[in-house]
């Protein structure tokens, strides 16, 4: 039965026709499974308002009560992990580990926020005048909005609203239009774990209902992750309308190896972290930067591997790799290959003749690719490719391969391989990437610290998650009082409890 996704406003499925609607493909068939509400205008307010009506109830909950939500919330996403995953699967496309694996580190984020009273403490100074005392408190912003991209859609949104929420705020999800029943799940998860109604919302859509969030002048903060030119837009359109805005693009992520490397580790790390999600990962490696004594090596031991590798429909348990999320999007990266041979690259492993476990001809497939001697001008390096794609680029040394990442316009993230402490720590002290990995392809921080790349992988100030989410979703209020009397609140000799 084709499934219908709407959104989920006030605590309940939005009633009523939408006007215009998406299709979601299965990718693995290449068919049609169901069909997604746009939002309208109408949709937009009607979500804005519910949050904004919350607020106000939300924001006075105690931290208490705020965090015993948390926790339930939690459990119930523990629990639910797998259904979600299968959700997930069924229509990115991404194998069902993979697929678990998003869930579980959505759900750290989760977990960090489950430490909210800790990390919204504020500071006290004690008679900075006689019989002053001077105190910061950090308090909500109100509405807050998320906008997520297809290629994680449990873990994006998780960066965003656990800690929103958990701050006080109140929120709207839009979800990304190819795989949107994850957020629905979710919003019930909330609802049975008792935040109260209107505390999340989620509005499913495209541009529109994009455009209204950035608009609504109810809408205080805006959280955004997918590719560059569209977080560059909605950076501009939302800060333009007064908003707060952390609006985090795409990426090119190099993974630099040096001659003293493990090759082993690096050729696993190249394939794990080049074709895992197909390559749709804004932190999977896409160009390889070998220094030349060892590429050749390099290169046939990526070779051996890829030759193992297992790429077929995401629910079947041999499937290490799943197929493209569209078919336009995988006819766009396989179009790399053909202009990366025009242009000059040598077409080392032809993902387009990769059996497919199963041959399910008319999903949208691509096995993994490489593409040898990548120049910095040929489109395949330029461009984001973000499919099973690896550009291998040869230089003489660490110099030339520094010079490389940081001439790149993209920072998210980055790798290094080597056995060379100095090396290494040169490195992570030069390179002009927000995320760094030492002989550790994806280095996708923990929920603690924060999630954000540089320059046009990021635009605003403040990562995901962590310590700056936490500063993202609130504001500080400088309180200095003078009281001239004191008192005490009468004899209660029960233990105190919180409430
Ligand atoms: P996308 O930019 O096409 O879409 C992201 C969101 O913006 C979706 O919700 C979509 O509906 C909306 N959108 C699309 N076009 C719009 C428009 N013209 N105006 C307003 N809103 C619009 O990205 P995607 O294809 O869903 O996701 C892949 C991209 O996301 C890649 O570039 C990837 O690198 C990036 N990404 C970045 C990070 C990060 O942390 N930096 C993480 C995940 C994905």
């Amino acid at each position: 039965m084709s499934k219908h996704v709407t959104h989920w406003i006030g605590g309940r499925p939005a009633a009523g026709a939408a006007e215009r609607r998406g299709d979601i493909y299965n990718p693995a068939t290449g068919k049609v499974a169901g069909t997604v509400d746009f939002a309208s205008p109408a949709d937009v307010d009607a979500a804005v308002a519910a949050a904004k009506a919350a607020f106000p109830g939300w924001r006075d909950t105690s931290l208490t009560k705020r965090v015993a939500v948390l926790f339930r919330f939690r459990e119930l996403l523990k629990r639910h992990a797998p259904e979600l995953a299968e959700l997930i699967g069924a229509e990115h496309g991404k194998v069902r580990s993979d697929a678990a694996g998003e869930v579980a580190r959505g759900l750290e984020v989760v977990e960090f926020a489950c430490g909210i009273p800790h990390l919204l403490k504020g500071g006290y100074s004690e008679n900075v005048s006689t019989g002053v005392d001077a105190y910061s408190i950090l308090q909500p912003l109100g509405v807050v909005a998320g906008i997520s991209p297809f290629n994680f859609p449990a873990m994006v949104p998780m960066w965003m609203f656990p800690v929103a929420i958990a701050c006080g705020n109140t929120f709207v999800l839009k979800p990304s239009e190819k795989d949107p029943s994850a957020s629905v799940r979710i919003a019930e998860l909330w609802a049975e774990a008792g935040l109260p109604e209107g505390v999340f919302n989620v509005l499913h859509g495209d541009k529109a209902a994009v455009d209204g969030l950035l608009e609504h002048e109810d809408v205080k903060a805006v959280s955004f992750v997918g590719s560059t030119p569209i977080a560059q837009y909605v950076y501009e359109t939302a800060a333009r309308h007064g908003k707060r805005v952390q609006a985090l693009g795409g990426a090119k992520n190099h993974m630099v190896v040096l001659p003293d490397a493990d090759l082993d580790l690096a050729a696993d790390a190249a394939v794990s972290a080049g074709f895992g999600s197909a390559g749709e990962r804004c932190m999977a490696i896409s160009a390889v930067v070998a220094v030349d004594s060892i590429a050749d090596d390099l290169l046939e031991r990526i070779r051996a591997r890829v030759a193992e590798l297992r790429v077929g429909p995401g629910d079947d348990e041999r499937s290490e790799m799943g197929p493209l999320v569209t078919r336009a999007h995988r006819d766009k990266v396989a179009g790399y290959l053909e202009t990366g041979v025009r242009q000059g690259a040598t077409l080392a492993i032809d993902g387009r003749v990769h059996p497919v476990l199963g041959g399910a001809a008319d999903g949208f497939w691509l096995g993994p690719s490489l593409l040898d001697h990548v120049t910095p001008e040929m489109s395949c390096y330029t461009d984001e490719i973000f499919g099973p794609v690896l550009s291998l680029l040869r230089v003489s040394g660490y110099t030339e391969a520094l010079d490389l990442v940081n001439a790149n316009p993209y920072g998210n993230g980055t790798a290094i391989f080597t056995n060379d402490g100095g090396a290494a720590r040169r490195f992570q002290n030069e390179v002009e990437v927000g995320m760094v990995g030492i002989n550790v392809p994806i280095p996708v921080p923990m929920a603690y610290y924060s999630f954000g790349g540089w320059k046009k992988s990021l635009f605003g100030d403040s990562h995901a998650h962590g310590m700056e989410g936490v500063h993202f979703y609130t504001r500080t209020k400088a309180v200095t009082a003078r009281w001239l009397d004191p008192s005490h609140g009468g004899v209660e000799l029960g233990f105190p409890t919180n409430g």
